[in-house]
């Protein structure tokens, strides 16, 4: 448990990554979930819809499984889009939404990450919602403006720390092996509990926050140590069970 009270998470984003043999890191990463780990940090695996069954029957109730993307309809004519229910319905208690891929790739917009996010909520997953800004707007000075609104726009009313994650993203971090520097992450950090707690009261005390952006086993205990950090969205390192592992022992003393 850390310093805050809340759980943490380190969640594993495989994004377009992973075939059927694949399931043999996940073996790997329940393999080195040792029980002192388990007490100290909840795993989140997410593979790509492909795999998801295969992974939350292996999984069982050791390590969540959880979804990239999910659409805002239950079901209906949206060809090649899959629903939260559907989600649900293959094993998985999460789903990461608004990631900046799909904000970039997929024009998603606030409105529609915040839709998705209620339809989660209704098939029963706990949504972790992505912000972050891009590395213009940073040197813009605008950081803090654009996470507030994107938080605000993007988080559903009535949010509540079972149902909800946000994850901060800076963009300029994704893949590139940059990373804010603590005060910078710390601030991010505070603004966005700040939104949390003004717009649900206790309810946002409890909303986990997680960054994301090249965290790696090497950097992850300076970055999960910063206040209000509890957890991480890993990409590229949760694609290797020793290196998710890794980042998830930041969390041992
Ligand atoms: C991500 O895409 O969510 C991510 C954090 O990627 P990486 O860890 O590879 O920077």
């Amino acid at each position: 448990m850390a310093r805050d009270g809340l759980r943490p998470l380190v969640a594993g984003n495989w994004k377009m990554n992973g075939l059927k043999s694949s399931v043999s890191v996940l073996d790997e990463i329940l393999s080195g979930y040792s029980d002192d780990l388990a007490s100290a940090v909840e795993l989140l695996v997410c593979p790509p819809v492909t795999l998801l069954h295969a992974f939350s029957g292996r999984a069982g109730s050791a390590i969540a499984v959880g979804g990239q993307d999910a659409h805002q309809s239950v079901s209906g004519a949206y060809t090649g889009s899959v629903s939260a229910e559907m989600l649900s319905d293959l094993g998985a208690t999460y789903v990461i939404l608004g990631h900046s891929e799909r904000r970039a790739h997929h024009r998603e917009s606030d409105d529609e990450i915040c839709a998705k996010a209620e339809a989660a909520r209704h098939a029963g997953l706990t949504a972790i919602v992505c912000v972050g800004e891009t590395r213009e707007e940073r040197e813009a000075g605008r950081a803090l403006e654009i996470v507030a609104s994107q938080v605000d726009g993007s988080v559903p009313d009535g949010a509540t720390a079972h149902d909800t994650v946000v994850a901060y993203e800076p963009v300029w971090a994704i893949g590139t092996g940059l990373t804010p520097d603590a005060a910078d992450v710390a601030e991010v950090h505070a603004l966005i509990r700040h939104r949390l707690t003004d717009r649900f009261d206790e309810a946002g005390t409890g909303i986990r926050i997680l960054y994301g952006g090249s965290v790696k086993p090497q950097n992850a205990r300076e970055l999960m140590g910063v206040a209000d950090v509890n957890g991480a969205l890993v990409g590229g390192a949760s694609l290797v069970a020793a290196d998710f592992l890794g980042i998830a022992r930041a969390y041992l003393p």
